[in-house]
């Protein structure tokens, strides 16, 4: 089962299905994925299943949501000949892969999870939380052991997953008494948190706060408009302060010129630079960055027999992959086979 040295290093990400992406994942791994699927073998899923762990009582936003992803996906660069874009519900083996790890880990460990804490109360769970929630965290080991990926290009949030997982990992080669898996490492971009619009929580597509990759110009410049700066920055002339200036930080993620962005706060910090001007600078860029991949994707919107074909194959060569890995778990843990 061992692979040859010279193979490239695994990559497995992916998105949660609950509506088209933002900003936010494009600066959080998007970017990555897009620059490292010549150099790497790269998986990205469609995370339906996992949609549904919130989301029981809406299906069909769970599935509407697949083709939109997959369409931002293509939009965006991610290249189907280059990376495998497989749908996480044809694909049962992570689902038994899940199943088998749900025994190496406790409820309590799930519950301490930070992300999954700070989740439960961002949607107001309480104790009524859906029990395949709290255990998505086995779920996503499943998803990246499944692939052997050594290389999870995420955000912030998720690092406390990947952790997790290694945590997994390092129980289920205990268990097997050889190096069954390997760990994997986060790759967390330089933004690996873009707020909402609003300054609050962090973009998020469950919280109504985000720029969409389909947003249109008028609504870019629109929402712009509405993002918190400095409240006591009343007149141009003031001093503003550039620490939790929503703006700022939107233009250190998107600003190609980090030298210009440096001399702006600091003019800023001094007093004597609007708002208005920093929120014009703004809106261009992000005008630039949203206009063509909102243009690809609706070119691409048009063909929809092509998107299916990209999803179509992308699964089966993950079907193949990850049904390998689930033999190899199997035999690994001496379980039965027939
Ligand atoms: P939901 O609200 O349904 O959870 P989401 O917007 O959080 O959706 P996910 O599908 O959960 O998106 O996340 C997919 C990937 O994008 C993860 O790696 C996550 O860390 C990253 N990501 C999501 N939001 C942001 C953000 N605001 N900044 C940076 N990375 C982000
Ligand atoms: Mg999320």
């Amino acid at each position: 089962m061992s692979s040859a040295t010279s193979s490239p290093p695994i990559i497995l990400t992916g998105d949660r299905t609950t509506g088209p992406l933002h900003l936010g994942h494009y600066v959080g791994s998007l970017r990555n994925r897009v620059a490292l699927q010549a150099t790497h073998e790269q998986y990205v899923l469609l995370a339906d299943a996992q949609a549904l762990t919130d989301n029981a009582d809406d299906p069909g936003k769970v599935r509407r949501n697949v083709l939109e992803v997959a369409l931002d996906y293509l939009a965006v660069g991610i290249d189907p000949n280059a990376t495998a874009i497989c749908v996480q519900s044809a694909l049962p083996t992570l689902a038994e892969l899940t199943l088998l790890y749900l025994n190496f880990v406790s409820v309590a460990r799930l519950e301490r999870n930070p992300t999954i804490k700070d989740e439960i109360q961002m949607r107001g769970f309480g104790r009524d939380i859906p029990a395949g929630f709290l255990c998505y965290p086995a779920a996503q080991a499943a998803d990246i052991t499944a692939f052997r990926a050594t290389l999870v290009p995420v955000g912030e949030d998720q690092v406390p997953i990947i952790e997790q997982t290694n945590e997994l990992v390092r129980r289920l080669n205990r268990q097997a008494g050889c190096e069954l898996l390997p760990e994997a490492k986060a790759l967390v971009s330089k933004t690996g948190r873009l707020p909402g619009v609003d300054g609050k929580g962090k973009m998020s597509k469950s919280q109504g706060n985000a720029i969409l990759l389909s947003t249109s110009n008028p609504q870019i410049e629109a929402a712009v408009q509405r993002m918190y700066t400095d409240p006591n920055h009343l007149r141009a002339s003031d001093p503003g302060q550039v620490e939790g200036n929503v703006v700022f930080t939107y233009l250190d993620a998107f600003d190609p010129d980090a030298d210009a962005v440096a001399e702006l706060k600091a003019h800023y910090r001094r007093g004597g630079l609007g708002d208005m001007v920093l929120k014009r600078r703004l809106t261009a860029i992000l005008q630039e960055t949203v206009a063509p991949i909102r243009e690809r994707r609706a070119e691409l919107s048009r063909d929809p027999d092509f998107v299916m074909d990209v999803l179509r194959s992308g699964t089966a060569k993950a079907s193949e992959t990850t049904k390998r890995t689930k033999e190899a778990v199997i035999e690994g843990l001496g379980l039965f086979r027939l």
